[in-house]
């Protein structure tokens, strides 16, 4: 697999993915996204095929929007087994794929597509796998605990706030940057499954976020603060307790600004890490339906020298 190619171009599925079949292994898997240079996921599904001694392996695709549907029809001919998608397709692809899961509907993105007798199959292995994560680094299931999700309405967060109801935690609070939408998916989620969940603005009076702070066991992080060096906090300074579990589902591989107002808080936390590890593990299940290494992909993911 040395001589491959960082990232092949949504090009190399054309004409029955000669390109890509002709590798060594052929690749059956792969990630779309744009950009899909930095994805980890490559290193953590080849050390998983490995393992388990399937003869294919998992590449980048560089897909951009306007390639999308396209590169989708294209995979059952170019002999693809599945794929993951990420940003910025997961939510258009529902709409481009034959079947999808009613989880996924809900959460409305996929990340994962199993193609199976020509038919493309959509799946989200974010939310179960959040949920996976959270049991791993807490030792406590999603469905006894109160939840608080910044950026509750985005992609990740729209998946995690469902993941929480589908789990039956007792009390689920989307605090989002555009109230709007964190409003409609109250209301949408409230007309598809006929749960109550509230809804308040990131930018809400230091007042009010403290008391919604206060009222819930779990903070999870789903805006993209944190990614980059530098960014501040979705949350304002002290508003944590040491009875707080905090999750961050950014993973940068450094310290973010809310994980260290946890740590001053002495508040259980972990970063995305577990998600990205766990929604991976997933995926390959439904592709083999066959348990996943996870301790190979594990170490995979925390070597930054895998292929
Ligand atoms: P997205 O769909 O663009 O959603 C971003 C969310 O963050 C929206 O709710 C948005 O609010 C909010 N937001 C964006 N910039 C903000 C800011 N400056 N201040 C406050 N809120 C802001 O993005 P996504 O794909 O869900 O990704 C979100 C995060 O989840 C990223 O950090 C990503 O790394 C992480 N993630 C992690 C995993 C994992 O496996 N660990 C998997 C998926 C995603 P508005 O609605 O107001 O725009």
């Amino acid at each position: 697999m040395s001589d491959a190619p960082e990232v092949y171009a949504a090009a190399d599925l054309a004409q029955g993915g000669e390109v890509l079949r002709s590798l060594n292994p052929p690749a059956r898997f792969a990630i779309f996204g744009d950009p899909i240079a930095h994805s980890a996921s490559p290193r953590m599904q080849n050390a998983a095929l490995q393992e388990k001694q399937h003869p294919f392996q998992y590449v980048r695709i560089h897909v951009t929007p306007p390639e999308l549907k396209n590169a989708l029809g294209e995979l059952a001919a170019a002999d693809f087994l599945g794929i993951n998608i990420t940003i910025p397709h997961k939510h258009e692809a529902v709409s481009l794929v034959d079947e999808v899961s009613k989880e996924a509907l809900l959460m409305g993105a996929i990340n994962t597509v199993a193609v199976r007798e020509g038919r493309l199959h959509g799946f989200n292995t974010d939310g179960p796998g959040f949920a996976t994560a959270i049991r791993e680094e807490f030792g406590r299931p999603l469905g006894e605990l109160r939840v608080l999700i910044l950026g509750g309405a985005g992609g990740a967060g729209r998946a995690i706030t469902i993941q929480c109801l589908l789990e039956g935690s007792p009390r689920v609070i989307i605090a989002n940057r555009n109230l709007e939408k964190g409003n409609a998916l109250a209301r949408e989620i409230h007309g598809c499954l006929g749960k109550e969940i509230s809804s308040i603005s990131l930018d809400a009076k230091a007042e009010d976020l403290a008391k919604n702070v206060s009222s819930v066991d779990l903070i999870v992080n789903a805006t993209p603060l944190g990614m980059s060096h530098g960014d501040h906090s979705p949350l304002p300074d002290h508003l944590l307790t040491s009875a707080h579990l905090v999750y961050d589902t950014v993973y940068s591989g450094g310290t973010t600004t809310l994980l260290k107002q946890a740590e001053q808080a002495g508040a259980e936390s972990a970063d995305g890490f577990s998600m990205l590890l766990h929604q991976g593990a997933k995926a390959f299940e439904i592709w083999f339906n066959e348990t996943a290494p996870l301790e190979v992909m594990r170490s995979a993911l925390k070597s930054p020298t895998g292929s």
